[in-house]
């Protein structure tokens, strides 16, 4: 079994990536080994790099958006089998046995293992992770473009499902990047109707042609008062603070404001702007596996896919600086050749 990985690692927080081969020891039971097809860049991916969240270990591996193909299984393993086509996202393990786990929240568990969390993610030819985590994906789907639907897309599609959007519901998608363009796409085709919330003016027409039907400017608080108690779920995908008080105000009845994306000042919330119209503020990582598998199902029916552009792996560098510098359309993906 090949033990000896090659990642694009970088050696301290904001250093370029360099090639790095790294040994990973015996395949664990539970786990099954990846030889990675190609890797989304997702936000996250900067986050850990600049380790603006402080919990990152170097060298670091990038990459939490994977499709590859399983080349080896540990004992233990249920429901996959070398030469399957799987995707992984941001966890690579949960415990099984905690009351999340065993009620369908793997992504809830106290002690999930975090794919690129002190170990190595999916800039590289090869990844672990345990078997749950690891989802088949459905031949209807394109292998190239499929990597980012395993973090930006299942973090969009998870609340959707978990906190029952209904069809006849109106929402809002705050931040047009490789979550938001996802958002737009699963919430058009759930029936909703969609307003995008965009800082970028040249975003205004694809916005529309992903699925929004109306268009606002998310930094302008005159245009987002003008839909006061109008939506009754806002997704936030931004990592940027935005004049939350207009963004609560626009609300209806029973509405909510969701954080998906890291946000690192506090949201400032008076509780009255929350009482009379029992409103909600709140956040979520991801969805579960099962969550994931149903989001690759509804995007074979209705042909959704993430909008790409490819960089071959060993120019990792320049496609981090071309998200960095915000030119992504809207997520890149890294292909091993
Ligand atoms: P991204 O592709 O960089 O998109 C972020 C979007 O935010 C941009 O495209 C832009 O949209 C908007 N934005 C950026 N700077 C702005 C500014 N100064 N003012 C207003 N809007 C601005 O990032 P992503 O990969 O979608 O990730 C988004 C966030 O979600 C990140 O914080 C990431 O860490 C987080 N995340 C969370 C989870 C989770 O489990 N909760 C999972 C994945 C990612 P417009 O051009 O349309 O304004
Ligand atoms: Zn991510």
């Amino acid at each position: 079994m090949i033990t000896t990985f090659h990642g694009w690692a970088a050696a301290a927080a904001g250093a370029r990536l360099e090639r790095m081969e790294y040994d990973c020891g015996a395949l664990r039971p539970e786990q099954v080994q990846v030889r990675v097809e190609s890797c989304g860049i997702c936000h996250s991916d900067l986050s850990m790099l600049d380790n603006e969240w402080g919990n990152s270990r170097y060298p670091l591996v990038p990459g939490h958006e994977v499709i590859g193909v399983v080349e080896e299984v540990g004992a233990q393993v249920k429901g996959l089998e070398a030469g399957d086509r799987v995707g992984l996202g941001w966890f690579s393990g949960s415990c099984l046995a905690c009351h999340s786990c065993l009620s369908g929240n793997h992504q809830l568990c106290g002690s999930a293992e975090q794919i690129i969390v002190g170990r190595h993610g999916g800039f590289a030819d090869r990844v672990r992770a345990n078997w749950e985590w690891a989802v088949k994906l459905p031949t209807a789907l394109d292998p190239e473009t499929a990597g980012p639907l395993f973090c930006g897309g299942i973090t969009v599609f998870g609340p959707i499902v978990d906190f029952g959007i209904k069809p006849t519901d109106r929402v809002g998608v705050v931040g047009i990047g490789g979550l938001g363009h996802l958002a737009l796409q699963f919430l058009n085709k759930w029936g909703c109707e969609v307003t995008a919330f965009t800082s970028s003016e040249s975003k205004r027409e694809e916005a529309r042609k992903l699925g929004a039907h109306h268009v606002v400017s998310s930094r302008d608080r005159a245009a987002v008062s003008k839909l006061t108690g109008t939506l009754d779920f806002i997704l936030v995908t931004v990592n940027v603070t935005l004049d939350w008080d207009a963004y609560i105000a626009a609300l209806a009845p029973d509405g909510r404001l969701h954080f998906v994306g890291a946000v690192l000042e506090p949201v400032p919330v008076a509780p009255f702007s929350l009482i009379g119209g029992r409103k909600s503020v709140s956040g979520s990582p991801l969805g579960s596996p099962a969550t994931v598998a149903t989001m690759l199902e509804f995007c074979a029916r209705h042909r959704i896919a993430p909008v790409t552009e490819i960089f071959p792996m060993h120019e990792v560098n320049a496609a981090l600086d071309h998200l960095r510098a915000g030119k992504a359309r809207h997520r890149i993906v890294l292909k091993n050749s």
